[in-house]
């Protein structure tokens, strides 16, 4: 099936909930993705290489060919009745956008979050998009009956940079005004900064500035993470600072040429910074309410 420029391909799955091992994410148990690839095509993305494991170029194609999970409900709801099933979080949309436009039409997202509702698992999700408030009331019924966060990915409120570096993603000022809205309907949101671009999006004036917009409508900020090169994000990446900000390019190339991580003293001192001005913004923070315990074992279906 097309829509636009953008290819997408049916596929289907032997299993919804992948298994997180890494250490780099120890609180991250399960993932859940009902789409590979992503129409939002940011620049920095670190997902791009999940399209080399179809012999697809992570530059061209990642957003170019989706693949939709189309059989991801009917096999998530199978793996949560499982008498295993230990009811622990699933973090969704670890690899991928899961409200990027084509969600319209399969409704995939929402379908899992459904499911999981009624199969009283917790979960958490993150997105750039928009098309999340379609499912604000599914999410706060969730987060009522098993647990429930919403993280909104923004990294600036410079409309012409986010334009130029996330090219097919909802304004800033538009997913501030998401995340206003999601605190009114009682949604838990948070606001990542992931990835703060070094030398794009990290000077004091513009952190405070993303701060102040982001406690102003009602948020919090969740973490901050900075930019980390994946091997298939290299040439995307290079390609767009030649093109858009030369003058940084070799900083990157020096840096990232052959490394994934910014210098530790660098991280220091952006941690440093980001804890300062968040503490001069933000009112004493409240932690979210922890999640409601469902019993473990077999449930009768729907709430
Ligand atoms: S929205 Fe997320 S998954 Fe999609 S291209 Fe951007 S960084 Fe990658």
């Amino acid at each position: 099936m097309n829509s636009d420029r953008t290819r997408y391909v049916e596929i289907d799955v032997k299993s919804a909930l992948n298994k997180v091992t890494s250490a780099q994410y120890p609180d991250m148990r399960w993932s859940l993705n009902p789409y590979r690839g992503c129409k939002h095509g940011c620049v920095y993305c670190y997902a791009r290489y999940t399209h080399t494991f179809f012999e697809l170029d992570p530059d061209r194609d990642f957003s170019s060919v989706v693949f939709v999970k189309r059989n991801l409900p009917q096999v998530l709801r199978q793996e949560l009745r499982k008498r295993s099933w230990r009811r622990e979080r699933v973090s969704i949309g670890t690899a991928t956008d899961p409200y990027q436009p084509i969600e319209g039409r399969y409704r995939l997202t929402q379908a899992a979050l459904r499911i999981l509702r009624d199969q009283l698992t917790p979960a958490n999700l993150i997105t750039k998009n928009t098309m999340c408030l379609r499912d604000a009331e599914l999410m706060a019924s969730l987060h009522r009956a098993a647990g429930f966060s919403l993280c909104i990915s923004l990294i600036t409120i410079d409309e012409a940079l986010a334009r130029s570096l996330e090219p097919d993603v909802p304004s800033p000022r538009q997913r501030l005004r998401v995340v206003q809205e999601l605190a009114r309907l009682g949604v838990p949101v948070s606001v990542a900064i992931a990835p703060v671009m070094p030398g794009l999006t990290d000077s004091e004036a513009q952190l405070r500035d993303l701060i102040q917009a982001i406690y102003d409508h009602g948020g919090r900020l969740g973490y901050h993470q900075t930019f980390k090169m994946y091997a298939d994000t290299r040439k995307t990446l290079f390609a767009w600072l030649a093109r858009e900000h030369p003058h940084l390019l070799l900083w990157y190339q020096r840096v990232y040429g052959a490394g994934s991580s910014a210098p530790r003293a660098y991280e220091r001192k952006l941690a440093a910074r980001i804890a300062r001005i968040h503490d001069a913004i933000a009112p004493a923070q409240v932690d979210f309410p922890p999640d409601p315990v469902a019993p473990v074992g077999q449930l009768s279906l729907g709430l």
